[in-house]
């Protein structure tokens, strides 16, 4: 580039000139390799020397000042070339940084992320252990149960009104207890195995999964004089018994926590963008708002189970099924009012 430089120079300006531009090479290298300041060094050094040797040979210009201006020139020319250079230095140097930042961020994030994989396996692994251990300690709890509860029942039967009252009493505290027990095993039970995706995803007529969550409750319904009545539903991706589950344990709370009225329960479904929402309505006591989310966590309850019975691990199971499916689930209610669970499953 440089000889180009000199020759197109030489064959403009004739040869003296061509001489000092060689001094470029020196000038060049010094700002690329060493710093500006060497270059500004040699530029002047280079345009001291050409005047002196000028001023010695003598020229013949037609003025001596002609002398002084033609090295004035090339020193400013000298100079201009350092600045470009001296900028582009700084220019690349700041690629090169920027670059090796980026390098040192890019290596920063996959070290995250390989460790944020990590730690979501562990996770993962964790909650199938938590979940087999609860499923395995649940079935493990319910055998000696089942034996306390057959040795209770042959107690009432030997000896009910034969001992003193008392004795009845005790024993039918220690039923209930059973019973409460029982219940429980077979929630978290179900809670267990309910997991952590939906096992069985195929296209079910939302119509038939609440047809049988109905009969599954006819005993609650008859019992309470409910009236549960549904619109048409939608036909959508599920694992068929979870979706069951999920309405049965809804309506079952409906017809369980209803008010003075017999307890009236209406299933509807609404298209959204991306999604189904379905709405399960009911005219029971209804839940303050401040607690709208707190009663989907495991073994939350509002109210005493001598008066409501239950475990709290209904609603936990309805929330873990509406995220199995990749949707979610919430309830619009006001205390005495009637409660609207909602649970939205995504169109695929
Ligand atoms: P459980 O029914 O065994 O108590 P859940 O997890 O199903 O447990 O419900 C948690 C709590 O949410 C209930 O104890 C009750 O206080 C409240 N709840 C659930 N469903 C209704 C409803 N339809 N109307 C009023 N309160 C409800």
């Amino acid at each position: 580039m440089l000889v180009l430089l000199v020759g197109v120079a030489d064959y403009v300006t004739g040869a003296e000139l061509s001489i000092s531009i060689f001094y470029l090479i020196p000038i060049s290298l010094s700002v690329l390799f060493v710093n500006r300041r060497v270059g500004v060094f040699f530029s002047v050094f280079s345009s001291a020397t050409g005047l002196t040797t000028d001023l010695m040979v003598g020229h013949p210009y037609s003025h001596s000042v002609i002398v002084y201006w033609n090295n004035a020139i090339q020193l400013g020319f000298f100079l201009i070339i350092v600045f470009i250079l001296s900028a582009l230095k700084t220019e690349y140097e700041k690629t090169v940084k920027l670059n090796s930042d980026l390098q040192d961020t890019l290596s920063d994030l996959r070290k995250t992320q390989d460790e944020l994989e990590r730690k979501s396996q562990d996770l993962a692994r964790s909650n199938t252990e938590l979940e087999q251990f609860a499923y395995v300690a649940a079935h493990d709890l319910k055998q000696p149960l089942v034996v306390a509860g057959g040795y209770i029942n042959r107690l009432r039967r030997l000896y009910k009104d034969k001992v003193d009252p008392k004795a009845d009493r005790f024993i039918e505290y220690a039923s209930d207890a059973i019973n409460r027990m029982e219940a429980l095993i077979n929630a978290l039970l179900a809670y267990a195995r309910v997991g952590t995706k939906a096992k069985d995803l195929k296209v079910a007529d939302y119509n038939e999964i609440v047809e049988c969550a109905i009969t599954n409750l006819q005993a609650e319904i008859e019992k309470s004089c409910a009236i549960v009545t549904y619109d048409r539903l939608p036909s959508l991706l599920a694992d068929h018994i979870q979706i069951i589950q999920l309405f049965q344990n809804l309506i079952g709370n409906s017809i369980k926590f209803r008010g003075e009225e017999p307890p009236r329960v209406h299933i509807s479904a609404e298209h959204k963008e991306q999604e189904w929402v379905i709405s399960i309505c009911d005219n029971g006591i209804g839940i303050d708002c401040r607690h709208s989310t707190s009663i989907f966590e495991i073994f939350q309850r509002l109210h005493d189970s001598s008066k409501y019975p239950g475990t709290g691990i209904g609603l936990a199971t309805c929330k873990k099924i509406a995220e199995n499916h990749g949707g979610r689930i919430w309830v619009e209610s006001c205390p005495g009012k009637g409660s609207t669970f909602k649970f939205a499953i995504p169109i695929r």
